[in-house]
């Protein structure tokens, strides 16, 4: 069972580590880890494990639920091997910095529309979010942008705990998404955001809303009859 690092300490850069496992010469199972996998909207980080001064690279990261397998570029690591990690730096604070953002701009858009989120997809450029509404043009979302920016503006502290699921259940944002919610999991992590946004969340964010810049909306499609997607950027 890979121990998720990035869970309690999303600014852990690098750490050493237990190759609990290598499948088919190149997906790589650590006893413990801080390279996110791809999920829930969030791409994987990339990297590098180093062995015996022998780098390999990480490609992929993929989440299997009680672990995490690692893609490496070129087989090499092998069960038992003690290894030192590396994640890639600039590519995982900038999606820290999006998820932040996405979390704030949902806040708003949600409070101030009632439009529920189906869908986002973070990215390094921009990011998007999918809401099931109709009725969003580029000034509303302009205005919702504004007051994001605003909330941004206060540099609050972002948050990390872990609560039992009765404890959780009484936050209004995670009570909303109770039957979304995976049913087996009695302790949840619950990020709060200056307690402005506060729910309960697998993902990496920054520590304070001051170390992200202001979101940009980048453009809005029409995909579907209740379907707007929302781009945004962050600078
Ligand atoms: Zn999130």
């Amino acid at each position: 069972m890979t121990d998720k690092l990035w869970m309690q300490d999303s600014y852990l850069k690098e750490w050493g580590a237990k190759i609990e496992r290598v499948e088919q010469g190149k997906y790589v199972v650590l006893d413990k880890t801080a390279f996110y996998p791809e999920k829930g909207g969030q791409p994987s980080d990339f990297g590098r494990i180093i062995c015996s001064g022998v780098e390999f690279k990480v490609v992929y990261g993929k989440d299997l639920g009680k672990d995490v397998s690692h893609e490496i570029e070129e087989p090499g690591l092998k069960e038992g091997d003690g290894v030192h990690c590396i994640i890639d730096w600039e590519r995982r604070y900038r999606l820290m910095q999006m998820h932040t953002a996405a979390h704030l701009l949902h806040h708003v858009i949600f409070k101030e529309s009632g439009a529920l989120i189906t869908g986002n997809q973070l990215g390094l450029e921009q990011s998007r979010m999918d809401f099931n509404v109709v009725d969003f043009n580029r000034e509303l979302l302009t205005g919702f942008a504004d007051k994001a920016n605003e909330l941004i503006g206060k540099e609050l502290e972002i948050s990390v705990s872990f609560l039992p699921r009765e404890e959780a259940m009484k936050i209004p944002d995670i009570l909303r998404l109770k039957d979304k919610l995976p049913k087996a999991i009695d302790i949840f992590r619950v990020v709060d955001i200056g307690g402005v946004d506060v729910t309960a969340d697998g993902g990496t964010h920054v520590r304070n809303t001051g170390e992200m810049g202001k979101i940009k909306i980048t453009g809005l499609k029409n995909k579907g009859a209740n379907n707007r997607r929302v781009y945004f950027t962050l600078e």
